[in-house]
């Protein structure tokens, strides 16, 4: 497949994969543990040894990845939290780690168990304060989330770079590939959880970490890490998530406008104090948002209703057409009043997480019109 093709025309073409040996269009599943040898005791295809390792169908999603991510290389874990694992066991004991606070709750939880085990000192850092920080400590990792997971704050990866040589990890699961390349921007390492809107089906867990240098010491590690130690996505995984990315660039940008067209419709609602979104001209990431991301601002955002908590949790009750689920990036359109999920982490109780899918906008306005009455 050519060089210089744009996304969509990557994703499409699930970056050339096709089926050699019958023809077929797409590529084919192949879910075989292990792999022949010869009579000289030569292997068939000498990538292909055991499943652990590797497969075809795992190297052909990474493949699509790397082409979108603008990486020097991918690769995939069997979830979010498994890739964000890999990148955090390279660091040695009493390593210096500057953690984005407010993120993802999943990440957070993990990071301070696994540094406190590992007497690794973990600072945690609003996204307003970043670099300021990054600035005054002699650190060995930073990890930030753009935009932000429930709070919708956004890091401007580039000002960041420029303040730290620590290696910067950026969660851009909220963006997806298509609309932040964190790797242009200066970041070491791009993490996404793909179990989101790159796969976007609400039917595969997985991680996805890219490099802008394969040859450094801590992708060495993780790449013999994810080898050794087993953490691999299965060749179904792999397959249904290539099959997926051949809409990616469409879905991504029918989610962010209808997400925008919503967030427009409740910023004027009376009954809505605040809408969270870095595409509202109001919110203060807007400008980084409008530099950083390309195309849209993605289909993630909350919602801070007029009320209390029953306030909220009736509003989540009346709606018809998002479903009330976790997680976000599929298709179908969903909210989740986050208090309820993660009490004590300062998450206001009027808040309601929402993930815009792709149905029809006026659809979408119209259930939230009727639910906030
Ligand atoms: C869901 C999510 C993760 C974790 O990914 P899993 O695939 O659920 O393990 C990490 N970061 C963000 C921003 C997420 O939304």
């Amino acid at each position: 497949m050519k060089k210089t093709v744009k996304p969509a025309t990557i994703a499409a073409h699930a970056a050339g994969a096709i089926d050699l040996q019958s023809g077929g269009v797409v590529p084919a599943l192949q879910p075989a543990t292990t792999f022949v040898r010869d009579a000289d005791y030569g292997l068939l295809r000498t990538d292909n040894i055991y499943s652990r390792d590797n497969s075809d169908n795992l190297r052909q999603a990474e493949a699509v990845l790397q082409r979108l991510e603008n990486a020097d290389e991918t690769l995939l874990f069997p979830s979010g939290m498994a890739a964000i694992a890999a990148v955090f066991r390279t660091l040695p004991n009493g390593a210096k780690v500057i953690l984005q606070s407010g993120i993802y709750w999943g990440t957070t939880a993990w990071v301070r168990m696994f540094c406190a085990r590992r007497d690794i000192t973990l600072t945690e850092v609003d996204a307003d304060q970043l670099i300021a920080s990054c600035v005054a400590i002699d650190i060995d990792l930073v990890f930030v989330e753009t935009p932000s997971n429930p709070w919708l704050k956004t890091v401007d990866i580039a000002a960041l770079r420029a303040v730290t040589k620590a290696l910067l990890v950026v969660d851009a699961t909220a963006a997806t590939p298509i609309l932040t390349r964190a790797l242009d921007h200066g970041a070491d390492i791009a993490m996404h959880s793909a179990t989101k809107a790159i796969n976007g089906h609400s039917d595969v867990l997985a991680g996805v970490l890219s490099t802008a240098d394969k040859g450094s010491q801590t992708w060495q590690d993780i790449l013999a890490d994810r080898k050794m130690a087993g953490a691999i996505l299965g060749p179904f995984e792999a397959w249904l998530l290539t099959r997926a990315m051949r809409t990616l660039p469409l879905r991504v940008k029918c989610m962010s406008q209808n997400a925008l067209a919503l967030a427009t419709f409740l910023s004027e609602h009376p009954k809505v104090d605040k809408v969270l979104y870095p595409g509202l001209p109001q919110h203060p990431g807007h400008e980084v948002a409008k530099q950083q991301m390309i195309g849209g601002f993605g289909s993630l955002l909350s919602v801070l209703v007029t009320g209390a908590r029953e306030d909220a949790l009736k509003v989540v009750g009346k709606l018809e057409l998002f479903l009330r689920a976790t997680s976000l990036g599929g298709v179908e359109s969903l909210v989740e009043h986050r208090h309820t999920i993660e009490p004590d982490t300062g998450i206001p109780e009027n808040l309601i997480r929402v993930s815009v899918g792709i149905e029809d906008i006026d659809d979408l306005i119209g259930d939230w019109d009727q639910a906030l009455g």
